[in-house]
């Protein structure tokens, strides 16, 4: 669906940025949260400059509701993110683990090798694969 107010597209309560060059022809049109929330702030005035205090008070609550709405919806589109990104990261370092498992369990380099006694490999001693 697309926004006749501000052009960009939205799915329900969720705002696809940015917003487009013109109206798609194809597309269906109506009123996206963020140009909702404005239109009622603006209908809110207008009545509260006419000292329609009471009516003024129902278009803000109705205001309220529709970005109380969206935010519970952003919190739990953000709440599903942050699940699937901690399962991504349980993988990653269930990964690093055991990379670096392989890496220790590979064996040590000869004495022979070890040409100053410090523990440091020459580079002529790497395995051809480290190599570049
Ligand atoms: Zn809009």
């Amino acid at each position: 669906m697309q926004c006749a107010w501000c052009r960009r597209l939205f799915d329900g309560n969720e705002i696809l940025e940015p917003p487009l060059d013109q109206l798609l022809p194809d597309a269906s049109h109506g009123i996206c949260p963020a140009c909702h929330a404005t239109l009622l702030e603006k209908r809110r005035e207008s009545l509260r400059g006419t000292g329609d205090i009471s009516a003024a008070l129902d278009v803000e609550r109705e205001r309220l509701t529709l970005l109380l709405v969206v935010a519970r919806r952003n919190y739990a589109r953000l709440a599903a993110r942050c699940v699937a990104l901690e399962e991504r990261t349980a993988i990653a370092v269930r990964h690093s683990r055991e990379v670096l498992k392989a890496v220790r369990s590979r064996p040590r380099p000869l004495a022979a090798e070890d040409e100053a006694g410090d523990g440091v490999v020459s580079a002529r001693h790497w395995p051809r694969r480290l190599k570049t």
